[in-house]
C-alpha cells in the first residue's frame, strides 16, 4: 500500500503522463479505440504504455509483447524496433491490434483457420498473417477481434 501512495505522488508531481506513454503509436491506439466503440467494447486506455524494447528474450521470433500485472492495472506493450522499421503500414497495424487484443481485450491466441479458403481466422493468430490475407480481409479481422 505504501508503494501505491508513493507511485501516485510521483505521478502527480511529474510533468504530463510520464508513467504511461503511447508516443509514436497514437494513431494505432486511436483507431483501435474507434473500432472498439463501433463494436461497443469498453477498453481502458488509462494504464497503457507502449514502447520499443526487448522482445527477443521471450523468443528469437517474438516481435511484440503485452505485459499485464496482478498487482496493478498497468498494461505494457513492447514492440521490436527492427521489425517495426522494416514493416509495412498494414503489418504495423496488425501487430498493434494483436498486442492491444491481448492487453486491452484480454484475448489469448487463436490459431484457427477458415476453410475454405484456408486463411487464418483471427488477428490473434500466434504468427503474423500473410499480407495477401490482410489486404483482403482486414475489416473482417477487426470485426472478428471485437466479436470475441
Ligand atoms: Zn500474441
Amino acid at each position: 500500500m505504501k508503494n501505491l501512495i508513493i507511485f501516485y505522488l510521483l505521478t502527480l508531481s511529474s510533468c504530463g503522463s510520464a508513467n504511461y506513454s503511447i508516443k509514436g503509436f497514437e494513431s494505432y491506439v486511436e483507431e483501435f479505440h474507434a473500432q472498439a466503440s463501433k463494436y461497443n467494447k469498453a477498453i481502458d486506455l488509462a494504464h497503457l504504455d507502449i514502447s520499443f524494447g526487448d522482445t527477443q528474450s521471450a523468443g528469437p521470433e517474438v516481435i511484440g509483447l503485452c505485459y499485464t500485472y496482478e498487482s496493478s492495472e498497468d498494461k505494457d506493450i513492447v514492440i521490436n524496433k527492427e521489425f517495426w522499421n522494416d514493416a509495412t503500414e498494414l503489418q504495423r497495424k496488425e501487430l498493434m491490434f494483436h498486442e492491444m487484443g491481448h492487453c486491452l481485450l484480454d484475448l489469448d491466441h487463436d490459431d484457427s483457420i477458415v476453410n475454405p479458403p484456408g486463411r487464418p481466422k483471427s488477428i490473434m493468430n500466434s504468427h503474423m498473417i500473410a499480407t495477401y490475407w490482410l489486404e483482403r480481409f482486414f475489416d473482417d479481422y477487426v470485426k472478428e477481434l471485437f466479436s470475441k
